[in-house]
């Protein structure tokens, strides 16, 4: 009897192991499942990035305290922006920046003007962003190593002049730069005055300088000029509207005191939001205002050509 007994103790007992060990493997398994669930609600609720299986892992989330505007001016540049979304969303991801990229496309007749968009980027934008890429469409960062960070202190160059394939001149702030609001706003923006290609960024470094600003840039990259950026840039096809009609050449020499950010003229058309390949990204059609008193060369089509490209 004891034996029979005992038996069965230990036969109900294995029962009862199992039964727990079933438990615990379901409890698992649930576990398992609210942890991601909850993850991919994080994703969704997230509105300002998108989170592809690339998006940071939870111990760099805490990173996430600042938020970048990418201010892409544009214009008919359709290629480099199929690039440019996805290659820049997983770029960003991979560093842990919040951030959204806005596609500052020109609608307007008027020659290009990077600058002005740029001044328009920095209002649509102001509220949700407290930092700008200035970032030219078809200029890609390669080395993982080129920091997007808040620039806290001083505006950062990532597209310096040891790295950038094209421009290697010191004072060169084109391509990439990030800028906080403050400091943007400190010196009035960018110009208005810069219609075609070419000088704005300069007279922005300029603007920078007075304020006493002082851009840093990359250190310790141990790539160089032919690899640390992808510059997509085909000079038959993009050509650069490097025109200078009216009195241009001129203006467009010296310091602007008088325009900027606070007298910038627009009208946003529309703003599309899309996704590319999955990646979000939102179009914002720009229509510039010209004063043709101040800046006659917006248009230079009704100029004769022996009066284009003439030194004044
Ligand atoms: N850009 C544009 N359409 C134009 C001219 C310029 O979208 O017709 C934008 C684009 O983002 C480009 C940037 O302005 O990358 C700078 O112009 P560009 O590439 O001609 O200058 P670069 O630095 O190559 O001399
Ligand atoms: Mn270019």
């Amino acid at each position: 009897m004891i034996t029979y007994s005992g038996r069965k103790c230990v036969l109900s007992f294995t029962k009862f192991l199992s039964f727990v060990i079933i438990v615990m493997f379901l409890v698992t398994v649930l576990l398992t499942f609210i942890v991601l669930t909850s993850e991919n609600c994080a994703c969704v609720n997230q509105q300002t990035s998108f989170c592809p299986n690339s998006y940071p892992k939870l111990k760099n989330r805490k990173l996430l305290s600042h938020n970048l505007a990418v201010l892409v001016p544009f214009r008919d540049r359709f290629d480099e922006l199929l690039t440019f979304v996805p290659y820049m969303t997983n770029f960003l991801n991979a560093q842990g920046i919040q951030y959204s990229i806005f596609i500052l496309n020109q609608v307007d007749n008027y020659r290009f003007n990077r600058a002005s968009l740029i001044n328009v980027g920095y209002l649509y934008t102001m509220g949700d962003y407290d930092y700008i890429a200035m970032h030219d469409v078809d200029l890609l960062p390669k080395n993982t190593n080129l920091s997007y960070a808040y620039p806290a202190t001083q505006p950062f160059h990532v597209s310096a002049p040891n790295l950038h394939p094209r421009y290697h001149y010191d004072n060169f702030i084109g391509g990439i730069l990030l800028v906080n609001r403050e400091q943007f706003k400190l010196v009035n923006g960018m110009s208005n005055k810069y219609w075609g290609w070419g000088l704005e960024d300069d007279e922005f470094f300029v603007r920078l300088k007075d304020a006493n600003l002082n851009v840093t840039r990359p250190v310790n990259i141990t790539t160089g000029t032919s690899n640390t950026f992808r510059h997509t840039h085909n000079k038959t096809y993009r050509k650069r509207d490097t025109i200078k009609c009216y009195n241009q050449r001129n203006v467009t020499r010296r310091r602007d005191r008088q325009t900027g950010l606070h007298d910038v003229k627009y009208k946003i058309t529309n703003v599309h939001k899309l996704t590319l390949d999955d990646y979000p990204v939102t179009v914002v059609n720009i229509e510039l205002k010209c004063n043709r008193t101040v800046t006659p060369w917006c248009d230079c089509s009704n100029t004769t050509k022996s009066s284009l490209n003439k030194k004044t």
